[in-house]
């Protein structure tokens, strides 16, 4: 099957299973300034995943079962091994039994509704329904040197930031450990197969960039980040270094994730070096202020040793000051921190845009000065509202 045919016949499945759905899984859009932690009662769980479970635990769960443990390892191999999510592929595993484990160890989760390519095809932005009808996107992205995976920890957002596509359209639910896994392997199956421009190659990096506040789903996703590091066959093998907690700056979830002891990257959404702008850009800064989130980032950086990335997306007039570069400049000097600038990709019906090229240049400089290092992040695949803050599946 072509991978045009597979998308295709992905839709119709996902359409005749959407209709069976009956949970109500739409958001409210929250009001200026709310916020929302905990995502609505579920009824139902997303279906248990050999990514939600750990090597001993698949074990157990298939012999509770009747099945022989290493069965788990075989299956665990196909999964994260050889990206081989068909069981007709499995022939190490009897034929007749199959079907049975792939319906006990990796139930279908995500299922493709729409595939959007950009940067010649080198971008894909996926929106998948979940086995609810929830929604969530995520965007492939290859470089040269490395193809990074944005993925999503929650449908929807409760951070409520102004200047967020995903955050305007509220909090649906959290995702499972499986779900944001699937992602990831989703798009390690989509390079394997070279279905992306240059050949076959692997996915590398993984940014939790997408929808949703990672630490506001915690457990989740350090089980994510666990799966994603731990070597094949009980997960996908990436490097630590290569993944990227994104946080709107949650202090005692970041306390937590300094002591879990996996050296991810931690990037924290400032977007304002002064409480007052802040409070308003991103409202979670009415819980936990600058000086308190910065101090958090810190005590990070120094017991992990990893460089903390201030994410600062730059809104024309707004926080593009000058003085606001020389107070953030101030903060963050002799830190151990890269700032990634953004260029604001304005998200409909905003009244907001991305800052003058003469205002970005001078903000860059005026970092530069205070020996801070710092980049301007490039705008991948936004044309297909692919690019940070666009993601709004819930919403489309
Ligand atoms: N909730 C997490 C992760 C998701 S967003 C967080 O906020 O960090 C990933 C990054 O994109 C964040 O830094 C976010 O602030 C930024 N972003 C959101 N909307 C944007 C927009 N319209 N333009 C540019 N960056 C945006």
């Amino acid at each position: 099957m072509s991978a045009e045919a597979r998308v295709q016949a992905a839709v119709e499945t996902a359409e005749t299973s959407a209709a069976a759905v009956e949970v109500e899984i739409a958001s409210q859009p929250p009001r200026p300034g709310e916020l929302n932690f905990s995502a609505p009662r579920r009824t139902a769980k997303p279906p248990r995943h050999l990514a939600d479970l750990s090597a001993p635990e698949r074990k157990k769960a298939l012999a509770e079962l009747g099945h022989q443990g290493f069965r788990a390892a075989q299956v665990s191999q196909h999964y994260f091994g050889h990206l081989a999510d068909d069981p007709a592929q499995w022939s190490d595993v009897p034929a007749a039994k199959r079907e049975e484990l792939a319906g006990i160890l990796t139930p279908k989760l995500l299922t493709p509704i729409r595939e959007q390519t950009a940067d010649a095809g080198t971008t894909r932005k996926t929106l998948w329904r979940l086995f609810d009808g929830a929604t969530v996107e995520s965007v492939l992205m290859r470089y040269r040197d490395r193809t990074t995976m944005c993925v999503s920890s929650q449908a929807g957002c409760g951070m409520n930031c102004p200047f967020c596509a995903t955050g305007q359209a509220g909090l649906t639910r959290n995702m499972s450990t499986g779900e944001i896994v699937e992602q990831v392997v989703a798009g390690a199956r989509t390079m394997a197969r070279g279905e992306v421009p240059g050949g076959p190659g692997r996915v590398s990096n993984v940014v939790f960039m997408g929808m949703g506040e990672p630490m506001a789903n915690y457990k989740a996703v350090i089980g994510a980040v666990r799966r994603l590091t731990e070597p094949v066959p009980d997960g996908l093998g990436l490097s630590a270094r290569h993944i990227t907690v994104s946080t709107v700056g949650l202090v005692p979830a970041m306390e937590k994730l300094t002591n879990e002891g996996i050296p991810v990257t931690l990037a924290v959404s400032l977007h304002a070096p002064d409480d007052e702008l802040r409070d308003t850009l991103v409202p979670v800064n009415t819980r936990w202020k600058v000086s308190e989130v910065l101090d958090a980032a810190w005590r990070y950086a120094a017991v992990t040793k990893r460089r903390v990335s201030i994410e600062y997306a730059l809104i024309k007039d707004i926080n593009d000051q000058a003085w606001r570069a020389d107070r953030l400049g101030r903060m963050l000097r002799n830190k151990l921190v890269h700032v990634n600038l953004i260029p604001l990709n304005p998200t409909p019906g905003s009244k907001w845009t991305a800052s003058r090229p003469q205002d970005e240049a001078e903000f860059v400089r005026r970092l530069q000065e205070w020996g801070v290092p710092v980049t301007v992040r490039d705008t991948r695949g936004r044309d297909i509202d692919g690019a940070c803050g666009q993601l709004a599946a819930a919403a489309k």
